[in-house]
């Protein structure tokens, strides 16, 4: 094995230090496998429950009208998410795209929207209007209102409960963390403050923001209260199979509305082909449980490696997760360049290029990406980012098997310690 590892370029010490690393990990990795079965039968209950047969792999064009494959897949979504709808389809272009169906479906001029977590993901600051923008929901007359969070990180009870009034319409609740450095939510919080707001509006539609999210726990947010779940399948759900798409689930008048703004008043669901991804998006779901388990537990070696090396790290390497994100600070421009190239040079794509910071719109520092992926811009690949800025941060995610994470974090580490920010005892 050693040799193996070393004609790819990995070196003794480097490979000895991970090895380490990995035997100490040998209980929470069990704890995973465990999760991964479980969710891999709640998959496989909903596919057989729903009858999927070879005809659901069929494909539409046009209209896409009578769509059997599609309209079978959402139920196999809603049965696994225990919902009563669900929304899948390849029309949803991002996660972004997903969010803005979701709340300009279910909101209408002079509702307000709470978020009660802080501020959320960056993308849907525009989609919101918190940064003007075209479009947004703050041009329709949708007010926006804002609790912070402690500085534990835990909600401000005190705060939601004075900001949750007549006037508000949704509660949007964002489980991951996404780039910034508060902690990630577990199931049971956001089910705490699911009751919470319901017990002051029981009105209120409780939208969970599941990105990242999907299969890292037994639970998902709808199984505690959440009205409406909404992801991205070329994050989790998609396994890495589905080449595009987003999701919609929860109580069925909310999920229409959101398919009533995704394609027109009057069409809805009916309408929306599926153009030859029904395949890959049942698949990926089927393999969905596992890739996360591959994608978690090469995100604890990582946070357990460079924990052990005197960098920051969170989650820490002992943590319970949320998701499967992983952020690493290195404090130099050095190490974030260095650790992003170790993930480049791990991959199954583009092994041979090197990442260039470059100036992304939306961004006001220049962000170095690590990406080759089978599909262009999966985070359930093995993937990092990082803005070029103090503290000089590494967000990392994904990995399709647990075995090729396991290689980018190696070779990460062999590139810091090639250019001596690193030195392994
Ligand atoms: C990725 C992500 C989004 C947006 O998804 P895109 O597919 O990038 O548009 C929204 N919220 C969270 C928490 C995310 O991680």
């Amino acid at each position: 094995m050693k040799e193996m590892y070393q004609a790819l370029g990995i070196s003794p010490q480097v490979y000895t230090f991970g090895k380490a690393v990995e035997e100490e990990l040998a209980g929470r990795f069990l704890e995973l496998d465990g999760r991964a079965e479980y969710n891999q039968l709640k998959v496989l209950a909903a596919l057989q429950k729903n009858k999927v047969s070879a005809e659901c792999f069929h494909s539409s064009t046009g209209y896409g009208y009578d769509d059997f494959g599609r309209d079978t897949l959402e139920k196999v979504y809603a049965d696994t998410f225990h919902t009563e709808a669900a929304l899948v389809r390849p029309q949803i272009a991002c996660g972004t795209h997903a969010l803005a169906i979701a709340l300009f479906g279910n909101l209408r001029p002079g509702d307000e929207l709470l978020s009660p977590v802080g501020k959320p993901y960056d993308t849907l600051e525009e989609v919101i209007g918190i940064r003007p923008s075209r479009g947004s929901l703050a041009e329709y007359g949708v007010t926006y209102r804002q609790v912070e969070l402690l500085k534990d990180g835990s909600f401000d009870y005190p705060a939601i409960a004075k900001a949750v009034t007549e006037k508000t319409k949704l509660v949007a609740i964002q489980r991951s963390k996404g780039y910034l450095t508060r902690p990630s939510f577990s199931v049971q919080a956001i089910g705490e403050l699911i009751a919470f707001v319901k017990e002051i509006n029981p009105s209120v539609i409780c939208m969970v923001d599941n990105c990242y999210g999907e299969f890292v726990d037994t639970v998902e947010p709808s199984d505690v209260g959440a009205d409406l779940l909404v992801g991205s399948l070329i994050k989790n759900p998609g396994g890495g199979l589905a080449p595009i798409g987003g999701y919609i689930a929860g109580k069925k008048d909310y999920v229409e509305n959101a398919a009533y703004r995704m394609t027109s008043p009057g069409l809805g669901r009916e309408v929306g082909a599926s153009l030859g991804v029904n395949r890959s998006f049942y698949q990926g779901f089927f393999l969905a449980p596992t890739v996360v388990r591959g994608a978690l537990k090469g995100a604890i070696f990582a946070a357990n490696i460079y924990e052990k090396l005197g960098f920051s790290v969170i989650p820490n390497g002992k943590e319970e997760r949320q998701d499967i994100i992983q952020a690493v600070t290195f404090g130099t421009p050095e190490g974030l360049l260095a650790f992003c190239e170790g993930i480049q040079q791990a991959a199954p794509v583009d092994s041979y290029v090197t990442p260039e910071p470059w100036d992304m719109p939306g961004y006001d520092s220049p962000v170095i990406m690590a990406a080759g992926a089978f599909i262009q811009g999966s985070s359930i690949e093995l993937s990092a980012d990082g803005p070029m800025k103090p503290p000089y941060t590494a967000y990392f995610q994904g990995g399709l098997t647990w075995e090729h994470a396991k290689f980018g974090i190696l070779m990460s580490l062999q590139k810091l310690t090639e250019k001596g920010l690193v030195h392994l005892s």
